[in-house]
């Protein structure tokens, strides 16, 4: 299957759903909570923002202006939507932007968010590409697919290997994020309900109505199965790999 088509169709599979990766408002607030020194109403950009949970959470918690920027606009329209029926509209603006070209100028935000997308560059990449961005002193708040334990059985890890060589431990990132110069704020596991619940519960009910709008497409078909197989991984192995939140501080 091409590529295009593929991100196609999980496009398809996912409009609607309020979030695309694992996640939870607790989650969001608690890395929120590390960034203590930010501004009264800081400016934030969300990268790789999605239908925008975490956007709608960072509006309510600050006082700040979010700048929300994705690839695909389908995901920007239902932000501006829940936004609007959360009265948040105004203190959010949408930007449909590449993550490794964001049009904005350096030392634009006090505080840049990443849940669930940072993978889509890389790890190492996305933090230096971001941090000009950042006024000096400013806070990155990123999730990032992590080993927690060594050894992880061979489907795992063929799994990973396929889909994101680059997948580290927690502390072999947090070594990257210091040799980039960042301080080290905090970092905490997602619990396996922020997967099998906050995000696989709704896409799990979307998988069937999926199927069968695609009835006879053998590639969307393929695309349901991969994301089946995706999470029957975490219903093992959550024990071996997860997300891990980082919050970083930029020197000045
Ligand atoms: N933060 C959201 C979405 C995570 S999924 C949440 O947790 O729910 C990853 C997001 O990255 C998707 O919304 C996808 O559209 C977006 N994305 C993919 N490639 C991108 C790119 N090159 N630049 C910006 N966003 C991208």
């Amino acid at each position: 299957m091409h590529e295009e088509r593929m991100i196609e169709l999980l496009v398809e599979l996912h409009e609607g759903l309020p979030r695309l990766g694992p996640g939870n408002t607790e989650c969001t607030l608690r890395a929120l909570a590390m960034c203590e020194q930010l501004p009264a109403a800081p400016d934030v950009l969300d990268v790789g923002c999605g239908t925008g949970a975490q956007t709608l959470d960072l509006a309510s918690a600050t006082d700040g202006q979010i700048t929300a920027a994705d690839l695909f606009a389908s995901f920007l329209t239902q932000l501006e939507a829940n936004a609007r029926q959360k009265g948040l509209a105004g203190r959010i603006k949408t930007r449909a932007a590449d993550m490794n070209e964001l049009p904005f100028p350096d030392a634009s935000f006090d505080l840049i968010w990443s849940e669930g997308a940072a993978y889509i560059m890389g790890f190492d990449p996305a933090l230096a590409a971001w941090r000009a961005l950042l006024r000096p002193h400013g806070y990155l708040a990123v999730s990032e697919v992590c080993w927690f334990k060594s050894s992880p059985p061979a489907e795992l890890q063929e799994f990973w290997d396929q889909n994101y060589p680059a997948i580290r431990d927690v502390d072999d990132n947090l070594a990257a994020a210091a040799d980039q110069g960042w301080q080290a704020v905090g970092n905490f596991h997602l619990p396996v309900s922020a997967w099998t619940n906050d995000y696989y519960g709704l896409l799990r009910k979307r998988l069937p109505i999926f199927r069968a709008s695609n009835a006879g497409d053998s590639e969307a078909q393929e695309v349901a199965d991969m994301t089946e197989y995706e999470m029957s991984l975490m219903d093992r192995f959550a024990d071996w790999y997860g997300y891990e939140f980082f919050v970083f501080r930029r020197a000045p």
